[in-house]
């Protein structure tokens, strides 16, 4: 069978490597002409961990990023809204989440694959489906597959071809991403923090020794973008209340990207009966649970391991959306309702009241639920 996977982010490079896995050869085709180094950070949860532990790369991953041990929401003081007696975010296996440079993770999931898997320079620009199989038009020729799999991002363009008219949805917030090389005290060595204040948030983690990840959100219109060279004079300005230690890292930040911040609206199906959709192609969510990317490796575990085990690829096509729809439908949920009380001056109050009585079990038994991969080895 011929498969092309069109997209070489984490969900792409994470399907062709579970392919592989289960013995099923694919091409990936990325529009990008070589591997990337420019970039944020991105938190990996013990939900995606676990497959990447599955795919024999999870240690890579450890070891290229740094182990956080205390995710921790916070006044923008840095004064914790709730102390827990253990650490919410570690699974039963005992996996934390790991803070990591995204090019570092793409390359250790790249290193790991078969030479010539992904083919650089691949821009997808069409698609002519036919009774059997589907041609994929790219920048530079046309290739003919028994199946696609878009994993070409929030804005895909298989999505477009196979699909008129889907929408995404603004959450009336912006987001902007840097790394700074600011020493950052030794007990946030280990830490990943957000810190809230009047309809703004700031989160940051180390992701190596000297490197420190951050994101800020604002409220802002769609489509705004910053005035020219001055990023971070209106970030200094909108952070100026909190602490510090957030106005040095962004003062200390030569590269900040700005990004609105979208879910797409819930799709009927992920697929036609020869092109599938995965990861933020099929289910972009809002980033407040930092579960986008880990959700696309979760698809790639279940995508690669339900085609092994099917006859014929549409029933793969079904299974797999039976298998992923519920967690992904609650993950797209409540990451948009916790952004939007996050941004509001009453959801605020309530939620951070939430998170101080509800009983550390409960809480803890969400995360395990979330956490929950499948995986018989
Ligand atoms: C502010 C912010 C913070 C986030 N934090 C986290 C976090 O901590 N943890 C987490 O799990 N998730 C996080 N996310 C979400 C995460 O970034 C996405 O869910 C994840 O990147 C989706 O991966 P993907 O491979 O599906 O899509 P993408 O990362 O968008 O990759 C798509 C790939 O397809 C390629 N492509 C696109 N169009 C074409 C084309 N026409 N032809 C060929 N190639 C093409 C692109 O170049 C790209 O390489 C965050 C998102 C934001 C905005």
């Amino acid at each position: 069978m011929k498969i092309g996977i069109i997209g070489g982010g984490i969900t792409g490079l994470t399907t062709a490597l579970a392919f592989q896995k289960c013995g099923i050869s694919c091409t990936v085709y990325e529009q990008a002409p070589k591997l990337t180094t420019v970039g944020a950070g991105i938190w990996m949860q013990p939900n995606a961990l676990k497959v990447l532990d599955w795919l024999e790369v999870g240690n890579a991953v450890r070891s290229e990023g740094l182990q956080l041990n205390f995710p921790d929401l916070t006044y923008k003081d840095l004064r914790s809204f709730r102390q827990t007696k253990s650490d919410l975010s570690k699974d039963e296996s005992g996996n934390n989440i790991v803070a990591i440079h995204r090019a570092r993770l793409q390359k250790v999931l790249f290193d790991a694959l078969p030479k010539n898997t992904v083919k650089w320079g691949k821009e997808f620009k069409k698609l002519q489906v036919h009774e059997n199989n589907v041609t994929a038009q790219f920048n530079d020729d046309s290739q003919t597959f028994d199946l696609i799999l878009g994993a070409d991002g929030i804005h895909s363009k298989v999505r477009k071809e196979i699909f008129s008219d889907t929408k995404l949805r603004y959450s009336g917030q912006t987001s902007w991403r840097g790394i700074s090389n600011f020493q950052i005290p030794e007990e946030y060595s280990r830490k990943g923090i957000e810190a809230w204040g009047p309809g703004v948030r700031f989160g940051f983690s180390p992701i190596s020794k000297n490197e420190t990840y951050w994101f800020a959100v604002s409220k802002a219109p769609e489509g705004q973008s910053d005035p020219e060279g001055n990023t971070q004079k209106l970030l200094l300005n909108i952070f100026k209340e909190f602490d510090p230690l957030i106005l040095d890292l962004i003062s200390t930040t030569d590269k900040i990207i700005r990004t609105d911040i979208h879910d797409l609206v819930r799709l009927d199906t992920w697929h036609n009966n020869t092109v599938c959709l995965l990861g933020d192609a099929a289910h972009a969510t809002t980033p407040n649970m930092g579960q986008g990317g880990c959700q696309g490796v979760e698809d790639a575990f279940y995508f690669a391991t339900t085609l092994s085990a099917c006859e014929n690829p549409e029933d793969a096509f079904r299974k797999f959306e039976e298998k992923r729809r519920k967690k992904v439908d609650y993950v797209v949920n409540n990451s948009w309702r916790f952004g939007q009380m996050a941004h509001s001056k009453w959801g605020q109050k309530l939620a951070i009241l939430m998170m101080k009585i509800t009983p550390e079990t409960t809480m803890k038994k969400q995360m395990q639920k979330l956490y929950q991969v499948d995986i018989v080895n």
